[in-house]
Parts: C-alpha cells; structure tokens; sequence
C-alpha cells in the first residue's frame, strides 16, 4: 500500500496578482483599523501566483492510510475454503496487473503513454493463456482457449503519443513558462497535421441553455465535467455537447474532469473532433488560470495540443473457456472480462481474480457443483469488433443451448472512498479510502425474486456491499450476452477511478475480493439446486438497461 502523504495547505491560498483589486465592502472596512498590508499586492508570481499541477503519477488518486478494511465474514463451515482466502485472490490479481505493467515497461502501444490488457495485442492475450493455465492448473479437465477475429469493418484507433501544453507569456507573471498538463488524454479524433496551437474559452458545463452565447469559434473550448461516479453515467450528457461545441466551430475541446488526483481517464470520447481529457488537479491549474486571466483582461491563454495515433483492423483475440461437468447438463455461465485500460486493478483484475479462485474451488472434486459450471476469461470488450461474450457465444452453441444463468463478474472490490477532510498542496481537494468497498449493483434482468433473494442473503452473510434497491441494470461486458434468453446478472461497482490511471492495486479492498468470491460460491451452490423455473421465472421478460457499452 502506498500511503504517500504529501504538503497540505490548511490556509486560504496566496495567489492575487499584481493589478487585481480585492473588493472588500465598505462595512467591513469602516469597522476595521486602516489597511496596511492590503495596499502592497502579493509579489508577482507565475501563473498568477496559481500553483503548478502535480506530475501525473506523482501524488496518489486517493490516500490509503493504514486503518484497513473491515473484514470478510467467514460462515465457520466455509473457513476450510482456503482457496477463497482474500490473500490468495490478492496474489493472483497482483499477477494480472502485472501484466499490464509489462505492457506499460515494454511500450506495447506507441511510447508507453497507453498501457493495458488489450485485447488484440499480446497484454491481453498472456492475460487469457494465465488464466487458462490458472484453470487446468485448478484440475478443470475441459479447458479451451477459442480464438476469435476483429469484425471485417471494426477498427481499433488508438493514440500513441501525445502532449498539451498550456503557453505561457510574461503578461501571465514574470517567469511564465509553459506548462505541461500530464494527466491529458486524447480521447477523439486525430489533430490535422499533427498540432494544433490556439486560444481557450472556459464554457463550463455546456448547457444547451447558454452554450451558444460563448463564441467558441477558432477556440479550444474547455469543458466542465463533475462525474457522479463512474464515466459511463455522464457519456449521455457530455458526448452532445463536445459534439455541440465542434459543430460552432471550437476546433478542439478540452474536458476537465473533476476526478481525485490528477490522472488519465479513457472515456467520454465521440467529440467528433480532436478531444482530450483532463485530470483533476491538471484541470484545477487550468480553471484558475483561465478565470485568473479572464480577471486581469490578459491576453487569452492559449495551448497547443500533438497527437500521434494508430490504427489496428484484423486483429485476433482468445477467450479461456473452463468447463466443469455438474450433476445437470444445465449450464451457469461465469464469465469475467480480462482486458483492461491502464492498470485495471478494479475494471477487471478484482472480477477475474475471483473467477479464478471460484475455478479453485469447483474444480475440487468435493465441490462438484449440481449444474455445469463454465467460467469464462474473457477477452472483453474495449476492443472495437472483438467481444468476448460473442464470441464465446458463436464458438458454444451446445452449452448456450444448455445454459440457465449468466453472471457477469465486473468491478466487484474496489475500496469506497470519498473527498477527505484536506486539500493537497495546490488547493485541490484531497480523496481518502475509507474501510469498506464501493457500493455494488447486482443487475438481474428478469428481476427473479429467488435470484434476488439470494443477493438479499449474500449482504448478512458474507458482509457484500450490494446496494439497496433491487436493479435490472445491465451493463459492460454482459451486454455481449443479449442474445441469451436467460436471466443475465451484471455484478458491478461504479466508482469514480473507472477507466483511469487511478485503479491501482492501493485501490483493491482484499476483504472484499474474499467477500465476492465467498458470496458467489454460495450463490453457485445455491442456483445450482434451484428450480429452472425460479431462476427464469416463465413469463418474465427481461428488462434492458439504457446504459451504454461500456468501452
Ligand atoms: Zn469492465
């Protein structure tokens, strides 16, 4: 765990410029002693006396401190199950992150500024070889890896090198110079000719109400996003208007994502136009430079945006598909998504960790299950024209005819954590973990009172943190699965760091990995004996989730 602390400031920030007047109302001033201090300004500073951004990567997304989580709760007939001990899942996740941080050392896409499990490249490909050696290993006797290949018209674009600089001018603050704003992410089109240098608007949250009263035109238009949790909620909202502020002419859009930390965030892309995000600190140092600016009637801070990109069409990818013979033909389907942007300690190590513990303990003679187990690692779906579901789906006809239940293992024991009592050095609001793990959404699509039922039980008796209210939400990796007439469950967490540089191991509560694991064993057992027509109850149909891809 790194539980790096860094300079805080407890005190309200020196930073007027010279030239700036502090307004302070006449009330106040006649009941006070004759200013002295406040006619001498603070001594110029760059940037306005706004502090630097942090490097990328320098400060932790979340502080981790040493009070641990709360433990797993182990039924004591269960305590034997050693194979879903919390410590061992850790063991294996930190394997599968480590895959992504070879892809990271080795440069695996353009100069190692995007790393990952990728499908369609050899990160995501030793990730399902492992797993497929995890499952023979575990005594599955049925193991295959089945190949698959990108859709004919599917192409897979990614970035591989890139910078944005905001420039810096004397007029800013004697000793102005550029700044490099690390935590940007390009997340649209390619930049004709490769840069692009002009002027930024601030144009806040966009709305259509007052959006087309700022003339963005010849400008980058920096964009105001305040995510509720995980990206996919605000696609929806923020797609139209990156897409709004291109077509006025803007002729790049910068997104400022008010994330903890300051990090890289895939997502949200679809501007239609050169788009990058920007990470939380990086996009704190931006909002008041440009304010600050704005303020002192300073010429516009510009920037200037370099993008190199590629394109990948052909690609190929596997999934490891573990089939352990039950009592019944009938099949439960446990799949886990294995690829991953950046580290993806939480979107998906946590889930195939606990797939692979769960193969450890069905592939225990003694815990033969009642129905066929068939447990998926799956190559996932970040790859534009490769879906793991799908193809599993196309590869397995005889065990999709036989299957009863789909459950999608996807961001399941990440720790929760929220803003913390302290702002970091620049003024930013500090995030802290606290002791337990994010909320999790279990979606049942044909919303089975019995299916539910046993969700109801996992929260007394394993301690899972499964929200509230019942949910037939579906979402990532199960939306490879529609084509299935059963009861599909999505397991899924939603928290902020979701496809950002952020979910880090520090990140991964390991109670909860052994939490998830210990529950979904139960609920194996327990769908296992149950009748076919509890868990897809005849007449209901299943409910389909609004919520899109999540890429
Ligand atoms: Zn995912």
């Amino acid at each position: 765990m790194s539980a790096i602390k860094f300079a805080r400031w407890s005190v309200a920030l020196p930073c007027l410029a010279a030239g700036i007047v502090v307004s302070v109302p006449a009330t106040s001033v006649a009941q006070q002693a004759p200013p002295r201090a406040r006619a001498a300004a603070a001594a110029p500073a760059p940037w306005f006396g706004v502090p630097l951004p942090p490097a990328r990567g320098g400060v932790p997304a979340v502080l981790v401190g040493p009070r641990g989580v709360r433990p797993a709760i182990v039924p004591p007939a269960e305590a034997k199950f050693h194979e879903l001990d919390g410590a061992s899942i850790r063991t294996d996740l930190e394997t599968i992150v480590g895959f992504s941080k070879e892809s990271r050392a080795s440069q695996e896409i353009g100069s190692g500024q995007l790393w990952g499990r990728i499908t369609g490249y050899p990160s995501s490909a030793k990730t399902i070889e492992w797993a497929a050696e995890q499952f023979r290993k575990a005594g599955i006797a049925e193991v295959k890896v089945q190949p698959m290949t990108q859709d004919p018209q599917a192409k897979l674009f990614l970035p591989t090198a890139w910078e944005l600089k905001v420039l810096g001018d004397p007029a800013y603050g004697p000793g102005t110079a550029d700044v490099n704003l690390e935590s940007a992410m390009p997340v649209g089109t390619d930049i004709p000719g490769g840069t692009l240098t002009a002027p930024m608007v601030l144009v806040g949250s966009s709305n259509p109400a007052f959006a087309p009263l700022i003339d963005v035109k010849g400008k980058i238009a920096v964009l105001v996003v305040v995510p509720q949790a995980h990206m996919v909620f605000d696609r929806a909202t923020v797609s139209p208007r990156t897409q709004d502020l291109m077509k006025r002419g803007a002729v790049a859009v910068l997104t400022v994502l008010r994330h903890p930390g300051n990090e890289y965030a895939k997502d949200l892309g679809g501007c239609g136009g050169p788009c990058f995000n920007v990470g939380g600190r990086d996009g704190f140092f931006l909002e008041r430079v440009l304010d600050r600016a704005a303020s002192a009637g300073a010429t516009p801070v510009r920037a200037q945006l370099t993008m190199k990109s590629e394109t990948k069409t052909n690609l190929r990818a596997e999934n490891a598909v573990a089939t352990i013979p039950g009592r019944s033909p009938e099949v439960i389907v446990l799949d886990a998504h294995a690829d991953a942007w950046f580290d993806g300690a939480g979107d998906n190590g946590d889930g195939l960790a606990v797939l692979i513990a769960l193969a450890r303990h069905f592939g225990k003679p003694e815990n033969r299950p009642d129905r066929t187990l068939v447990l998926i690692a799956s190559a996932g779906h970040h790859t534009t024209g490769l879906n793991g579901p799908r193809g599993f789906i196309a590869a397995n006809p005889d065990l999709v005819k036989r299957a009863v239940l789909v459950v999608n293992i996807e961001h399941v024991a990440q720790r929760n954590f929220g803003p913390g009592r302290s702002v970091a050095a620049d003024g930013y609001r500090e995030f802290v973990a606290d002791s337990g793990e994010a909320p999790i959404t279990a979606g049942i699509t044909n919303e089975s009172p019995y299916l539910n039922e046993l969700f109801q039980q996992g929260v007394a008796r394993y301690g899972t943190n499964f929200v509230s209210e019942p949910s037939p939400m579906l979402s990532g990796e199960t939306g490879g699965f529609t084509s299935m007439n059963v009861a599909l469950i999505t397991i899924m967490q939603a928290p902020p760091l979701y496809h950002t540089t952020g979910e880090t191991l520090d990140v991964i509560s390991t109670p909860g990995l052994e939490r998830m694991a210990r529950f979904l064993a139960y609920f194996v057992k327990q769908a296992g004996k149950a009748q076919a027509t509890a868990i897809n109850p005849p007449g209901s149909t299943p409910r389909r989730s609004a919520e899109p891809e999540d890429r």
